[in-house]
């Protein structure tokens, strides 16, 4: 099976970034089609980091590590809601 590290990463941590966003902003939208959006635009601004594994379970730990850090990711995640939040496309 072939798993791109950031695309778990950002599904990993998508709710809790879009969570605590609206806890700030109200008026955060979190329908199907803006998370989506979100996460592929977050996605285009991280690097992409394609692996092979022969088993199921991948430790989110061993993916951070190797994607520079999760700190990296939220900022990715965060900036993409910004940008989604001003041109919703819903
Ligand atoms: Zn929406």
């Amino acid at each position: 099976m072939i798993v791109n590290y950031p695309e778990l990463a950002v599904k990993e941590l998508i709710d809790e970034v879009l969570n605590s966003y609206s806890l700030k902003y109200s008026d955060t939208c979190k329908c199907e089609r803006c998370r989506n959006d979100i996460m592929a635009l977050a996605l285009n601004n991280l690097p992409a980091k394609y692996v092979v594994t022969d088993h199921g379970r991948i430790y989110t730990k061993a993916i951070y590590d190797q994607i520079g850090g999760k700190a990296q990711v939220i900022a990715a995640i965060t900036a993409a809601i910004q940008k989604v939040q001003k041109n919703p496309r819903h």
